[in-house]
């Protein structure tokens, strides 16, 4: 059984993996470009909800068990996780609610100003909505929870560390769990990752929008309220520019301050983020490295990474046992 971990990558899978190995007694480092805020992971919502990640099949149970360790986590105001209300609506047509979101409560309901404002569009008469109460993540706090509860269990971070080849990890560590996102298009040469491009806008606190709000037929939309700020969304689209788009985030605003029906606020920070969606789905498995050392990938959550992060890293934990 190794008894030393080397994980690479500091975003939400390479942190919660940490955690998990460090908190059960492993000497554990993290070596990573970037950390935590800087990462893919520092660009997102976080809300839990699968999407945008392969295969269903899989995607689901570790959601499942992702969602169990998130509401025990609201109980400790430190690690910046609280339930939300998330009201999911479509405005082309009759929305399937999911069985996973019947098993969580989801009823069909909807806020109607939201309702009235996505239906103000000509082209698109129909509006529909369900809302469930998810765990929501504030990026801002949680990805420097999971660091410092890693770093109390004796866990140890590396940063500004880049690896050409998984193979140049110190050959102290026997075990090598690989969660390099986007990044393990290139370090484990996987051509089967492709970046989903997602900008977002920070602005302030919205007054009284209490639930985030979610439409991801075309123009995808969503609005976060956190503690301190809220987030607006936003866009998927198959590219590697890491840099904001000034045109992209004034659509953003626009479409998202019609539909809440509010003048739209300024901006306060503009973020890009590249989800790592793998076409055959996400990669969770073991291997052998040329020099004979165990790798666990766990790579390719897509838009899901926070949603599978607990569920994952407890699968990775299994297969290195
Ligand atoms: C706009 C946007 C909104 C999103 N909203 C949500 C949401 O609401 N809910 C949800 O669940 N998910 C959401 N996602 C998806 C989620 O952000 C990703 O799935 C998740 O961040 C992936 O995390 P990760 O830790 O696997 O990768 P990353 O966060 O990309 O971290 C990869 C790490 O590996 C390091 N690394 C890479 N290559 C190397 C190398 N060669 N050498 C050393 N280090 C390396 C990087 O520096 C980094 O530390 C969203 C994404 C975006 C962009």
């Amino acid at each position: 059984m190794a008894r030393s971990v080397a994980i690479v990558g500091a975003g939400v899978s390479g942190l919660t993996c940490g955690v998990v190995f460090a908190e059960r007694g492993f000497r554990t480092t993290i070596f990573a470009e970037q950390i935590g805020t800087q990462t893919t992971s520092g660009a997102a919502g976080a809300l839990w909800f699968p999407y945008d990640a392969e295969p269903a099949d899989k995607v689901i149970p570790w959601a499942l068990a992702t969602y169990k360790v998130l509401v025990d986590l609201t109980k400790d105001p430190r690690s910046g996780v609280s339930m939300i209300e998330l009201r999911q609506y479509c405005r082309t047509g009759k929305i399937q609610v999911p069985d996973w979101a019947n098993q969580l409560g989801a009823r069909r309901s909807g806020d109607s100003s939201v309702a009235v404002a996505l239906r103000a569009t000509p082209s698109r008469p129909q509006v529909d909505c369900y809302s469930l109460n998810v765990p929501l993540m504030d990026t801002t706090i949680y990805l420097d929870y999971l660091a410092s509860r890693f770093q109390k269990a004796g866990g140890e971070i590396e940063a500004n560390v880049r690896f050409e080849k998984l193979e140049e990890v110190d050959p102290g560590f026997d075990l090598i769990v690989n969660c390099a996102g986007i990044g393990a298009r290139d370090l484990a040469r996987d051509a089967d990752l492709e970046p989903h491009r997602g900008q977002v806008a920070i602005v302030p606190r919205i007054d009284n929008l209490k639930c985030a709000i979610v439409c991801d037929d075309a123009p995808l939309m969503y609005a976060i309220p956190r503690a301190n700020d809220c987030v607006f969304g936003g866009t998927n689209d198959v590219s590697d520019n890491l840099v904001p788009d000034p045109k992209t985030t004034s659509a953003i605003v626009a479409e998202c301050s019609r539909a809440l029906e509010i003048e739209k606020p300024r901006v306060l920070r503009e973020r890009v983020g590249l989800r790592p969606f793998r076409k055959s789905g996400v990669r969770l498995e073991r291997e052998k490295l040329r020099d004979g050392r165990a790798v666990i990938h766990n790579y390719g959550h897509g838009g899901s990474g926070f949603t599978l992060s607990w569920g994952c890293a407890e699968n990775v934990f299994e297969m290195a046992n």
